[in-house]
């Protein structure tokens, strides 16, 4: 069934799409589907995958939505009871909010006075409800048949503990900072679930950051102490990690296996709801990193139930995210969400295209069955940090997932500490690209530029109404910035900083970031729209489109264009990458130049910076701005040189 979904005022609506056209999972998408401007083509879920789906049908969602919207008090308190608290929250107000800068500082509460640990909930709960014995962690080093090793729930409460307890002897107090700078070993959620545990506030700090940005995130939040490794692989490199810490700190840190001494039994430290459990830096993308706060108690229920229903948990399932715990996918998505509903969770130490790029096949079938690369044992995939072009959507559908398996694209952020926007997969058809309909408590609005609310199909700033659980609670150290970038631009409103159209059906296509927008006579342009054409283009790997000034149309488009590998630059290719844009798009949106490009510039977490290609475009070279975030400095160089070619 097919579904339409508005709001209106808070009630939610649905229609059938007569123009709809549906593939059942298990058909492939054709390459007709590639020139589906309208996108009219559905991935409809199959009867059989919908019948045992946790949200079986758009009705059960939508009866769900409604009252999370209607009565969020009673519906989060409803999936927070069945979590560990050692004192109850204050029932008469379940959450407390402002965000709206004109009636006051914004603020954000949920369940305060509730009294719990998520570290607790993560682990003591899972064996005390008899699940001690079963796989916590599967751990699969960088070099592939070595060492690869796992944890028990009970094996990991002890790590746990014992590191608890030596971050307690070495003087690390309730409210202390705890920065963590560790690859993908499972040392790495052992420590955040340590710091959690004694009331500590962890910083994880992405392994592959240099000793400079290290350290510039240290004196931002003054941690207690900074837990590293020595050395770590990834890939053919090894990475001298404990030299890099000493040299943000420019003195030598503790060193030495002491944990192992220690306890394995250490007490719970209770928190408060809205005590913080962590800081995180976001990615980057569109200019200095920004220390964003979350705090236990809503954090921990809302990630708990978007892993739940955005992957259809089954207790028998084996998950793995590929991200690292350095960026907040993995803060939710490997460790909270999926520990918290008891699940057996993959962490992978290395690089995904280590020995080759078969690797990640490799590992699926390793930990399933014994074919190589049968991939038959996949049953959801996910995606995040950019939007999923069309095309990669196809390639991800048909080849990955064998046409078998629905795709969570999941819309979120840093702050937003859980999944916004994100197919249900056995409740709704799916649309090739689109993020689809909001999360239990989530209102997304979009709004014109006097933040005025769109209604039905339209196309503007991605807001979002009232809070959620898991939504950040300030910026560290700095609440004047999280009012004046998140709650000033649109008073009433979370602004997301990001673009986004909703099409008659009631789906959410996001468009690129606000900033990223490209005005070409009158014609607000969303980067992705241009980019998913031209990935479109069979000879086309990745595109990255930005405005530069132009004197007759206000901008133009310009266009970095990186080739499918063995496919040489030509003018020919030039004009049939600029045709796919006109005839997808129209005139309007066609690139006035192609920037052959060898690679992107992208952060570090994957993204791409189009601020960085914006000034390339423009050749205001000096302006470059933040760069620490950069994952690779020399592809700009290397742009910088082909520019006038
Ligand atoms: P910074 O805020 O420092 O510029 P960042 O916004 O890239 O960095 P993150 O919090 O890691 O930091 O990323 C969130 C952003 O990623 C979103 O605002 C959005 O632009 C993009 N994004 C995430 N998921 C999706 C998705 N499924 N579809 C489209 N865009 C997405
Ligand atoms: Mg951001």
């Amino acid at each position: 069934s097919n579904l339409q979904l508005r709001h209106v005022e808070g009630v939610v609506t649905v229609a059938a799409p007569p123009h709809a056209k549906g593939v059942t999972l298990g058909e492939p998408l054709s390459s007709d589907d590639a020139l589906d401007p309208h996108h009219l083509r559905l991935v409809v879920p199959s009867h059989q995958f919908s019948q045992n789906a946790l949200i079986p049908s758009p009705d059960k969602y939508l009866e769900m939505y409604k009252r999370s919207i209607e009565d969020p008090a009673g519906f989060w308190s409803d999936i927070a009871s069945q979590f560990f608290w050692k004192q109850p929250w204050n029932a008469y107000s379940v959450f407390s909010e402002n965000l709206d800068v004109r009636n006051g500082p914004v603020h954000i509460q949920w369940f305060k006075g509730g009294s719990t640990n998520i570290s607790y909930n993560c682990l003591d709960r899972i064996v005390e409800s008899g699940y001690g014995d079963k796989i916590a962690l599967f751990w699969e080093a960088n070099d592939p048949g070595v060492g690869a090793t796992s944890l028990t729930y009970n094996q990991l409460l002890s790590r746990v503990c014992q590191l608890a307890n030596y971050l307690k002897h070495i003087g690390v107090k309730k409210g202390d900072a705890v920065v963590v700078y560790l690859p993908m070993l499972m040392e790495l959620p052992i420590t955040m679930l340590a710091c959690a545990r004694i009331g500590a506030v962890h910083s994880v700090v992405f392994a592959g950051f240099s000793a400079e940005s290290l350290a510039q995130r240290i004196v931002d939040c003054k941690p207690k102490v900074v837990i590293t490794c020595n050395a770590v692989k990834r890939g053919s490199k090894t990475i001298h990690l404990k030299d890099i810490v000493d040299g943000a700190l420019l003195q030598s840190a503790q060193n030495g296996d002491v944990v192992p001494k220690y306890p394995t039994h250490c007490e719970v430290e209770w928190v408060d709801a809205e005590d913080p459990l962590f800081l995180l830096y976001t990615s980057g993308s569109t200019g200095k990193p920004k220390g964003v706060l979350h705090t236990t108690g809503g954090y921990m229920v809302y990630t708990a139930t978007t892993f739940k229903y955005a992957f259809d948990y089954k207790p028998t399932d084996i998950y793995w995210c590929t991200a690292d715990c350095g960026w907040i996918t993995g803060h939710s998505y490997v460790t909270y969400g999926p520990l918290l509903n008891g699940a057996s969770v993959i962490i992978y130490e290395g690089a995904p295209n280590y020995p080759d790029s078969g690797r990640c096949w490799d590992i699926v079938d390793k930990y399933k069955y014994v074919t190589r690369y049968s991939r038959e044992s996949l049953r959801i995939l996910g995606s995040v940090g950019e939007p999923i072009n069309p095309s990669a959507w196809r390639w991800f559908y048909n080849v990955v997932g064998d046409s078998r398996c629905p795709i969570s694209d999941t819309w979120w952020q840093t702050e937003t500490g859980g999944f916004m926007i994100t197919p249900l997969p056995g409740a709704w058809p799916q649309k090739p690209g689109s993020a689809t309909f909001p999360f239990f408590g989530v209102q997304p609005v979009i709004v014109d530029e006097k933040g005025v609310e769109l209604e039905g199909e339209c196309s503007g700033y991605l807001c979002v109404k009232n809070s959620w659980p898991g939504a950040f609670r300030t910026l560290y150290g700095d609440h004047e910035r999280y009012e004046t970038t998140y709650f000033k631009p649109f008073p009433g409103y979370y602004f997301t900083g990001d673009g986004c159209s909703r099409d008659k059906d009631g789906y959410h296509w996001l468009t690129g970031r606000v900033d990223d927008v490209i005005n070409v006579s009158g014609h607000r342009i969303g980067t992705a729209e241009v980019e998913s054409a031209l990935v479109s283009h069979p000879k086309c790997a990745e595109a990255a489109v930005v405005g530069v000034e132009h004197e007759v149309k206000g901008q133009a488009i310009y266009a970095f264009v990186t080739l499918v590998e063995g496919v040489p630059y030509s003018e020919e290719l030039r004009k049939s990458l600029v045709l796919t844009v006109r005839e997808q798009i129209g005139a309007f949106a066609a690139p006035d130049r192609i920037h052959w490009a060898p690679g992107l510039p992208k952060t570090r977490s994957g993204k791409i910076m189009r601020r960085i290609l914006r000034k390339i475009a423009s050749r205001q070279l000096n302006e470059l701005g933040d760069t620490s975030t950069l994952a690779d400095p020399s592809i700009v160089d290397q742009l910088i040189a082909l520019a006038d070619s």
